[in-house]
Formats: structure tokens, sequence, C-alpha cells
């Protein structure tokens, strides 16, 4: 099952995976972005691709 990992040294809150998620993954919790529902990602790997920081890792 393919998860999404984010890299908190490296997140500056784009929020962009929010933004580009097709299934909600991510949510913003307390001024961070956070994996909020694991179970439902596809592993497109948009938000791996597209964040701008390249602070997103999908572990299969
Ligand atoms: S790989 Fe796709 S479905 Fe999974 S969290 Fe990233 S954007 Fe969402």
């Amino acid at each position: 099952m393919p998860k999404p990992v984010i890299d908190y040294d490296k997140c500056k809150v784009t929020k962009t995976c929010i933004d580009v998620c097709p299934m909600q993954v991510f949510e913003e919790e307390d001024e961070k972005v956070v994996v909020a529902k694991p179970d439902e990602c596809i592993g497109c790997r948009a938000c791996e691709v597209q964040c701008p920081e390249q602070a997103i890792t999908i572990e299969e």
C-alpha cells in the first residue's frame, strides 16, 4: 500500500499537497500539514512530484 511521508525538515506548508491530492489525504492541523487519511492514498504521486520543497516521499 502506498503511503505518503512528509519530511518536516523540508515542509514549508505551501499546502500544495492539499491542493493536488485527488483523495484528500492531507489536512492542515495546527499550522502544519498532516497525513490525515493515509489509507486513502492511491499512489498517484501528484504530491511527491508537485511539492515545491520535495518534502513528500511515497513509500510502497
Ligand atoms: S500519492 Fe496521490 S493519492 Fe497519495 S497522497 Fe499523494 S496526491 Fe494523494
